[in-house]
């Protein structure tokens, strides 16, 4: 039996889905502008941990897990600005390096990964529903959700409408009839990506993108939706708010998780503190799953402190059960792991109990659960170089191609491509990657 946190109810429950055999889960994914940092990487790896657990208890095919891709968005527009670009080329190439970078920690894809430049219809519609509703009002090509149409706004951050206020951190526009008011659709410029809509040009706001496209890929209510803690408000809140008013009252989720933020320091790593460490400069020095051990070492409710000794801790730990484990087949999972797992995903007493085994196909089964112990034993302990040694060898190239002799600089490309090192050149230099 698996238990999850809610963040609805503020208790532990037992997780009992409404179809076995149809469980959906709905992770809101990343905003596609920049390289993603070991902060983002964590929702990413904790749901693919709980996907991994509910495949097992429930069966390989009984889970639908959908994680979109928010590529319409106003950081997107600057970028692309910046860079003279249409917006699809910083979004098609931030979407790539997410995956690699994920596909690095062992995240397997989600099942459904809807795009929001795709799903405008289904927006639409349902803006369309909340206006007729009276839920929604058209004001200057803006179109907003009214707050005040919604008797139990506030049910999962369980804000009082002052805190509410100043956590939206809302710069009152003249057009709002209450303050709280949020954006659903808002008006484009003729240069600016957008689409016609019954109130002009425009683009959807963030908050529609996700309610839309749940109800268009996995129904009106969930099993479990999932994110960052940073998201409970006003993300969430404003995803039930939309759904429930769209939908009758129907529940958007009945499980609501929320994992901690990976820190820096005394604070939160992020991209406006500007302390961030990015998978792609840690995957040079460290293997991915020594990266996702140590996302997974601390519980995913609590706040991780990113430090050199948690990766050095997890990469010791990875080294003993690559040496007791060896290549042995995969048998039972063991029962003290899956128990800590099933508690709420307790995965720092998963770990510990699998570092404690012995049994090496026990070892085997049950890291694969954690999405650990993925590589060959040799390839573990082989491909155990740093980083220092690749940058040199890419040294070396650019001076053979600035000599023109491309003979040498294709030699290099070769034998680092056999050693499982990917080049990819691009107009800052060449970076690698390992494939
Ligand atoms: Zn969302």
């Amino acid at each position: 039996m698996i238990r999850l946190h809610d963040t609805m109810t503020r208790e532990k429950r037992p997780f009992v889905p409404l179809n076995k055999q149809r469980i959906t889960m709905y992770v809101c994914g990343p905003t596609v502008y920049g390289r993603a940092h070991i902060g983002n990487a964590r929702p990413a790896v904790v749901f693919d941990t709980l996907a991994r657990l509910i495949r097992h208890e429930f069966g390989p095919k009984s889970l639908i897990y959908a994680r979109n891709v928010t590529d319409v968005d106003d950081k997107i527009i600057a970028s692309a600005e910046e860079e003279g670009v249409d917006p699809s080329v910083i979004t098609e190439r931030f979407e790539r390096f997410y995956l690699e970078d994920m596909g690095a920690l062992g995240v397997a894809p989600p099942d459904i990964a809807p795009h929001a430049t795709a799903e405008i219809a289904p927006m639409v519609a349902m803006i369309e529903r909340l206006i007729g509703l009276g839920h929604a009002y058209e004001a200057e090509g803006h179109v907003l959700f009214h707050v005040p149409s919604d008797p139990t706004y506030g049910v999962l951050s369980k804000r009082d409408r002052e805190a509410m206020l100043a956590g939206a951190r809302v710069e009152v526009a003249p057009y709002k009839r209450d303050p709280a008011d949020f954006v659903l659709w808002k008006p484009s410029g003729p240069e600016m990506i957008g689409w016609d809509s019954p109130w002009g040009r425009g683009r959807p706001g963030w908050h529609i993108e996700c309610s839309a496209m749940i109800r268009a890929h996995l129904g009106e209510t969930i099993d479990i939706h999932g994110g960052g803690l940073d998201l409970i408000f006003p993300h969430h809140e404003n995803e039930i708010a939309q759904s429930r008013c769209a939908h009758g009252g129907a529940p958007l989720a009945r499980y609501w998780v929320h994992n901690g933020f990976v820190d820096m320091g005394a604070e939160k790593m992020s991209k406006s503190l500007g302390n961030v460490i990015t998978p792609e400069e840690l995957l040079k020095t460290h293997k991915g799953e020594t990266l996702r051990l140590a996302l997974l070492s601390a519980h995913y409710r609590s706040p991780l402190p990113w430090t050199e000794n948690l990766v050095a801790q997890a990469k010791t730990n990875l080294d003993k059960l690559y040496r007791v484990a060896g290549d042995a087949d995969p048998g039972e999972v063991d029962e003290g792991v899956l128990e800590a797992l099933s508690d709420d995903l307790n995965t720092p007493l998963a770990l510990s109990r699998l570092i404690a085994l012995e049994d090496a196909s026990a070892i085997k089964a049950s890291a694969a659960l954690l999405g650990l112990l993925e590589e060959s034993s040799d390839a573990w302990f082989r491909g155990d170089s740093g980083g220092a040694d690749v940058d040199s060898r890419i040294a070396e190239r650019a001076e053979a191609k600035a000599n023109r002799d491309f003979a040498t600089a294709d030699r290099i490309r070769d034998e680092l491509a056999a050693d499982g090192i990917v080049l990819e050149d691009g107009p800052g230099g060449t970076t690698w990657r390992r494939a």
